[in-house]
């Protein structure tokens, strides 16, 4: 009853409703809380008076808990069925890009003939699976003007990895890896960023964005020059475009050309790419390597219903440099690299070729869009982000929208609602409330209590409508209760567990669960 305890103990005032079973919600202990001592489940009991006919394969008790199987398939469906996903609802995550998963990408990836395959089968009874790779490489490569392309990380930090790999590598080769030792980075990039850099053996030098939201050529500059008057001892920046402010870097060229002046190379963080695909190539505006969520731009499922996919596109200069394997083409027969093919690559990141399902999903999603269907979907993604902007920046702060349009998302603070003790937590927390899953909050962490709000393409104005009326009641009260900080403070009401005390949850967490 401890893990209980511990449950109860974090929430502040646990609702009488939902103590025991309530409105088809089930109040689901541990499976060991279940077991009764006088009803059998895996270990059975001892036989009586027929002697055991299983020899050598006879076990003693094993110590799982003792409940029938149906105990136990309820106790795993009921579990299963608390995961929020986008399949419930509304899931505005900003720099998250949480959109549908089309269907046919996943009838098409339970094709037996793309299922059933095996990464030890040899190449010649594949090579539908390795041109549907290439294929894809093809597709990404067209899509940000970067022909070296590698499927094989397996999500976005992966890709960073392999990205800043490459970077390193390509410094190595030049001999210039020992001088080469500082990555900018703004500061509203992405946590990942930072810790790829650092992982990599570089040391991070952080860049201010300026009270439009964006990187200044004067911030830029300082930091490139800083240390060196040449910036020969920058090894290169990694920068998000669109930026977790949901805003483009507009200056980007200029930047992009002095890095490479200094002997530097610029990393794109991809994830936010549903915004220019189809639109603009980052291969144009100077990047000399991204990666690209399949998860997020190409639809491929997110979080627990991954597996993520995060290739890496680069120029033809770091080609060379990047993981193996990529799917190379010889007359009609396609080939998985080894390392020697490309012997001058950082060597392989992930067993096999990646995660093959999510290529098939990816290119699925590719050619049902079609060329002119992909851009479609960039142009309806930023417009519904700046109609939610547009809808809510008169009850919300939002600190840049009097600077024109956002990209694929709207970024709003609670500046507004902080006069009444009300803030962007208990407007996370009264969303829940009344029904939706929370934006993004506290992050980016360059302007206090925001709030990021991706709808992506994929939401109907409808849904997208009812969570402005939300947004807009939720401002409401708290503008107009007398008691809105208590008022606010008690929210969620109705779901099964209330507000957990954060704090103590991150100070004296309860990890480990004890019999009584
Ligand atoms: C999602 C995201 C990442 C990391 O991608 P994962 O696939 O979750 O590893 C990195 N940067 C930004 C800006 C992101 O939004």
């Amino acid at each position: 009853m401890v893990a209980e305890k511990a449950i109860m103990d974090m929430t502040e005032d646990h609702n009488p409703q939902h103590d025991g079973d309530c409105a088809l919600h089930y109040e689901e202990n541990l499976l060991w809380e279940k077991e009764r001592s006088d009803s059998p489940g895996v270990d059975l009991p001892e036989p009586q008076g027929t002697p055991s006919r299983t020899g050598v394969a006879e076990r003693g008790d094993i110590g799982l808990p003792q409940v029938s199987e149906p105990q136990a398939l309820r106790h795993f469906v009921r579990m299963s069925t608390w995961n929020y996903s986008i399949d419930h609802g509304f899931f505005p995550l900003g720099s998250c890009t949480m959109k549908h998963n089309p269907r046919l990408n996943e009838k098409v990836a339970r094709n037996p003939g793309f299922a059933h395959i095996h990464p030890m089968q040899p190449e010649s009874t594949v090579q539908g699976a390795l041109g549907l790779m290439y294929e894809l490489q093809e597709w990404l490569a067209e899509l940000t003007n970067l022909p070296g392309v590698c499927l094989s990380p397996a999500a976005g930090a992966h890709g960073e990895l392999a990205g800043m790999m490459t970077i390193r590598r390509a410094h190595e080769q030049k001999g210039e890896i020992q001088k080469r030792k500082i990555v900018l980075t703004p500061d509203s990039a992405h946590g990942t960023n930072p810790a790829t850099a650092v992982t990599c053996g570089f040391e991070v030098r952080n860049m201010p964005t300026s009270e439009t939201g964006i990187l200044t050529m004067e911030a830029f500059k300082e930091a490139l020059y800083a240390t060196d008057p040449d910036g020969a001892d920058i090894a290169g920046m990694m920068v998000t475009n669109p930026n977790t402010c949901g805003l483009f870097e507009k200056d980007i060229i200029e930047i992009a050309d002095l890095l490479h002046e200094a002997g530097g190379y610029f990393y794109m963080d991809g994830a936010n790419f549903n915004a220019l695909v189809g639109k603009i190539r980052p291969g144009d505006f100077g990047v000399d390597v991204m990666h690209i969520n399949l998860h997020k731009t190409f639809s491929t499922p997110h979080g627990g219903g991954g597996p993520g996919s995060g290739p890496i596109c680069c120029t033809e200069e770091l080609a060379q440099f990047m993981p193996v394997p990529t799917v190379i083409k010889n007359g009609d027969t396609y080939k998985l690299e080894t390392i020697e093919d490309r012997p001058a690559s950082v060597g392989r990141l992930k067993g096999y070729q990646g995660q093959f399902g999510m290529h098939v999903r990816a290119l699925s999603y590719m050619l049902s869009h079609g060329a002119d269907g992909l851009k479609r979907v960039s142009e309806d993604a930023v417009l519904n982000a700046n109609y939610i902007l547009r809808q809510l920046e008169g009850d919300y702060f939002a600190p840049y929208a009097g600077q024109g349009p956002c990209m694929h998302e709207a970024l709003v603070t609670d500046k507004f609602q902080k006069e009444q003790g009300v803030q962007t937590l208990d407007i996370a927390k009264a969303l829940i409330e009344k029904g939706f899953h929370p934006m993004t909050v506290y992050f980016p962490l360059t302007r206090p209590g925001t709030m990021l709000i991706e709808p992506t393409e994929t939401e109907s104005k409808d849904s997208i409508d009812r969570f402005i009326t939300v947004m807009k009641d939720i401002a409401n009260e708290a503008k107009t209760n007398d008691n809105a900080a208590d008022h606010f403070h008690n929210f969620p009401l109705s779901s099964p567990r209330r507000r957990l005390d954060e704090v103590k949850a991150a100070r004296k967490p309860q990890l480990r669960w004890k019999t009584a």
